[in-house]
């Protein structure tokens, strides 16, 4: 995740306590261990047969492509001047200029602009895909260019854009928040009714090993599943419509080595100029090794372009092996022999991976409903934020356990 800036109080205060966070420095910027700051290089795009360091794809530009980049860098810096666009979403201004952006999807406001150049396209898509799991014609341009515009984090030991990164991602932030809590989970249970009772709330689960149901009864609950979900298990609940869930697919690569490819050396993020998926993440970038050694690569995909239920339709008749060669193919640019170094391929499939931020969401009636507590049923997932990060994630739930203790 990229360092949380100073509206991220719950999740700077997370840092702290788990000791991420180790001191600040003498300007009051946090200082953050070394070892889970992205090391260099943070990320590189393939084009015109080569790695180069970022992800702007900026060689072999042509001067008025070159104007467009410098032309969109200004808009982004006039909108980041203005300090409207934030994390978590719900502490942005309320800015109308701003809130009309929302009206619109990033590929209109991009055409408004006279942004039309393909490689300053295909960064801004790339973007959108990858925080929003939408193409830059499905997001609002209100969430595109809070992706550019919000990020202020800081480090008295980095540079502003480093990113906080760990092998096993942000599992390690899951085993964190676990460290105080792990006896009171409970895990294999898949909750199917959660109910408002005279005195509280009945929760009946079903134990996917023991295949036994068991009836909790509790004064009030946290319901932290996404809307989609919790819609159809609490009886009376509004059902909100059109929420759109971008499907992905994650492939991890278990490789006996990253083979060597031309242009700068591996970075954290991959990414190929022009790939509808969105590169790989290496697990093993972290390393201290200075021998090539086995890695992971996580390959990401978010499928996108044609309505999320057809998709999840179509990824349900995707074979293990066909989603191994989707993702060797959309390599194969840069990593040609890729196939021989693969020592076994996992794939996952998240048919409802990310809430959209479709235009009209983010400041619309739906998102406002979703955000209703029904005591005693309290809700804390982060669709109720319109995107889907772990700052907003984590926000919502320790907002949603305050509300709730000053209520009890
Ligand atoms: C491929 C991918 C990559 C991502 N990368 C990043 C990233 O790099 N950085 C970032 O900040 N965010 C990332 N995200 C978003 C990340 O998923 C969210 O930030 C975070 O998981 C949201 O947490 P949450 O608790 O709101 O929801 P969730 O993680 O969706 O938690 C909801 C939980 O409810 C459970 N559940 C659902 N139904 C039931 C039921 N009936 N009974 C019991 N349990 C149920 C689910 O199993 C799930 O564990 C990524 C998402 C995807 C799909």
């Amino acid at each position: 995740m990229p360092l949380p800036g100073k509206d991220c109080r719950e999740v700077l205060q997370f840092f702290e306590e788990i000791q991420l966070i180790t001191g600040h420095d003498v300007a009051g910027r946090p200082t953050y261990d070394e070892l889970a700051l992205c090391h260099d290089p943070l990320e590189r795009v393939f084009m015109h047969g080569e790695w180069q360091e970022g992800l702007s794809p900026t060689t072999g530009l042509t001067k008025s492509e070159q104007a467009q980049f410098i032309a969109f860098a200004a808009e982004i810096e006039h909108w980041r001047g203005r300090q409207i666009f934030t994390l978590p979403v719900d502490r942005s201004k309320m800015d109308p200029d701003a809130l009309s952006l929302d009206t619109i999807t990033m590929g209109e406001w991009m055409a408004r602009k006279a942004f039309d150049c393909a490689p300053l396209l295909w960064q801004v898509d790339y973007s959108c895909r990858d925080d929003f799991g939408g193409n830059l014609h499905e997001v609002s341009a209100w969430a595109g260019i809070h992706y550019f515009a919000s990020r202020t984090g800081e480090a008295g030991n980095a540079e502003h854009e480093t990113v906080l990164t760990w092998p096993s991602g942000n599992g390690w932030l899951v085993d964190q928040l676990k460290t105080t809590t792990s006896s009171s989970i409970l895990p294999n249970q898949l909750i199917y009714q959660i109910a408002e009772q005279t005195n509280g709330v009945e929760v009946l689960s079903y134990d996917t090993q023991l295949h036994e149901v068991t009836r909790y009864t509790a004064r009030a609950v946290v319901c932290a599943l996404p809307r989609f979900i919790a819609q159809r298990i609490i009886p009376g609940l509004a059902p909100i419509s059109g929420l759109e869930y971008s499907p992905w697919v994650v492939t991890n690569l278990t490789l006996d080595e990253l083979p060597p490819s031309p242009g700068v050396l591996p970075a954290w993020d991959n990414v190929i100029y022009g790939s509808s998926a969105l590169g790989y993440v290496n697990a093993g970038h972290q390393s201290l090794s200075s021998r090539p050694i086995e890695t992971v690569i996580t390959h990401y995909d978010a499928l996108c372009g044609q309505p999320p239920a057809k998709l999840r339709e179509w990824m349900l008749t995707q074979t293990h092996d066909q989603w191994v060669q989707r993702s060797l193919q959309s390599l194969m640019a840069p990593h040609p022999d890729l196939a021989e170094h693969v020592k076994s391929a996992d794939i996952w499939l998240w048919g409802h991976g990310m809430i959209r931020p479709k235009p009209g969401f983010l400041w619309g009636k739906e998102r406002q409903l979703m955000q209703q507590h029904r005591p005693p049923i309290y809700f804390a997932h982060s669709d109720m934020s319109g995107m889907s990060l772990f700052e907003e994630a984590y926000t919502r739930g320790v907002n949603t356990a305050e509300t709730l203790h000053q209520a009890l």
